[in-house]
């Protein structure tokens, strides 16, 4: 059994082909470790949408690939949107790496190693970035990582939008939708290995299905994932305001699975910007989604996420965004300055925004929802939520930490539990009495 580490970087939607990378490596009896220290072979899985994750990508390739001169490593595999991106390149750039694999092909990988080994004194770097086929992928199951409590289930591949600015439709390929059976066989799996949430993951999710034949949409999978019995929440990440419909906001309301929770990008506010930024969406069309999700769900916590610094920005334009900011739409908020990612169609844009400006305006978007975020989650002090407990906390072992249905994974805050106790997987009765920053400390009633 050779021992194996898989390293992963990026999205959520990287952490679940990693974990379907570590089944077929544990189905093909590969002993898998949780660092690569001691690793015969490492396998890093990679993020390149933007050149920050690239450099992050060949710093951890680089890093890793020490492990062959210092450590036991004799196989170095690097597989993802790198590879996908920059093809064999990579590994003329870095000659340490042994096996290149495409966005699609990482289940080839088991089999190859066993034949690269095989066949010592290769020198070249072997790659294999065949077609964006994904169907392969879809069916192959997930190896939960802990905590167990909750998963993402990554409910289609690659995206059929043209941001301008966006570089993943040339790296991922348009979108392929996972069938309906399969996501909810997958999602009975998970749910019969301990998990309680699952969080729906794509590139955009309200997309999901306009790509298959049968013409199941979003609705038709969360009617059908509200069907399985122990599963205790479903959470809706990456929505496209566009096509965020009535029907949807009607199953948000009325099911009571589906977290009072929407993670949907509006990336700016101005018309100006959303036009040059090739987004679908105008002011009118993102106020009135999200005016018509507050008035029927009114609970609800909104996450977003903008750009500041476009191309072509005006004070105008930055002010419009500011001042709807301000209006307080949403609980959460991701905020990024505009980066001209080489080989995007707006890096080619006139009147690129100086970096300061960029940074100065990022500031005070980031200033305001700071503010809106404590003063929403201060506002949760004294009621009664249901947490979901993952288990002892990192921070301290003395306590229990959870999630609400308000607090997505990896994003949000955690509740930490001061008084009670729980299972790790069990779905809780808390009374929230205080809060930090974007923590909740509750305790269990
Ligand atoms: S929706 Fe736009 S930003 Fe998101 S992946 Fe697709 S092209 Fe990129």
């Amino acid at each position: 059994m050779l021992k194996t580490a898989v390293v992963n970087l990026g999205c959520p939607k990287n952490e679940v082909d990693a974990e379907k990378l570590v089944y077929l490596l544990l189905k093909n009896n590969f002993q898998l470790l949780a660092e690569p220290d001691e690793a015969e072979v490492i396998i890093v899985n990679t993020c390149a949408f933007i050149q920050p994750a690239v450099e992050e990508a060949v710093d951890t390739i680089l890093y890793l690939a020490g492990f062959k001169k210092e450590g036991c490593c004799r196989l170095l595999v690097v597989t993802g949107c790198l590879p996908q991106r920059y093809g064999a390149a990579i590994g003329q750039e870095i000659p340490e790496i042994d096996l290149l694999f495409g966005t699609a092909d990482f289940h080839k990988i088991p089999t190859a190693i066993k034949k690269f080994l095989a066949n010592p004194g290769q020198d070249k770097t072997s790659c294999e970035i065949g077609p964006l086929n994904y169907g392969e992928l879809h069916s192959v199951p997930q190896q939960i990582s802990p905590p167990l409590a909750y998963s993402y289930l990554k409910i289609a591949e690659g995206c059929d939008n043209r941001c301008s600015y966006c570089m993943i439709p040339s790296i991922k390929g348009p979108q392929q939708s996972v069938p309906l059976e399969i996501l909810v066989a997958q999602a009975q799996q998970m749910v019969t290995a301990g998990v309680r949430e699952i969080n729906l993951v794509a590139q955009d999710i309200t997309a999901y299905g306009n790509d298959l034949v049968e013409n199941t949409q979003l609705n038709d999978l969360l009617k059908a994932l509200s069907r399985i019995p122990s599963l205790g929440r479903l959470r809706l990440l990456y929505a496209y305001p566009h096509r965020i419909s009535a029907e949807l906001i009607e199953l948000i309301a009325k099911e009571s699975k589906i977290c009072n929770y929407i993670d949907i990008p509006i990336q700016h506010i101005s018309d100006t910007i959303l036009a040059s930024m090739g987004r679908h969406d105008r002011a009118l069309d993102i106020r009135r989604t999200l005016e018509t999700i507050k008035n029927r769900v009114p609970d609800i916590y909104l996450r977003s996420t903008v750009i500041v610094g476009f191309p072509g920005e005006s004070e105008d334009d930055f002010k419009k965004l500011l001042n709807f900011i301000e209006e307080g739409f949403f609980a959460y908020l991701g905020a990024f300055a505009y980066w001209p990612e080489e080989g995007s169609r707006a890096a080619k844009f006139p009147q690129q925004i100086p970096q300061d400006l960029k940074e100065e305006r990022l500031q005070a978007i980031l200033d305001i929802q700071q503010s809106l975020t404590e003063k929403r989650l201060r506002a949760e002090i004294g009621q009664t939520r249901k947490v979901l407990i993952e288990g002892l906390s990192q921070e301290s072992d003395l306590l229990l930490q959870g999630r609400t249905a308000f607090q997505a994974p990896e994003i949000d805050g955690l509740t930490y539990i001061t008084e009670g106790d729980a299972e790790p997987g069990s779905i809780v009765d808390v009374e929230i009495h205080d809060c930090h920053e974007f923590d909740l400390f509750a305790r269990i009633k």
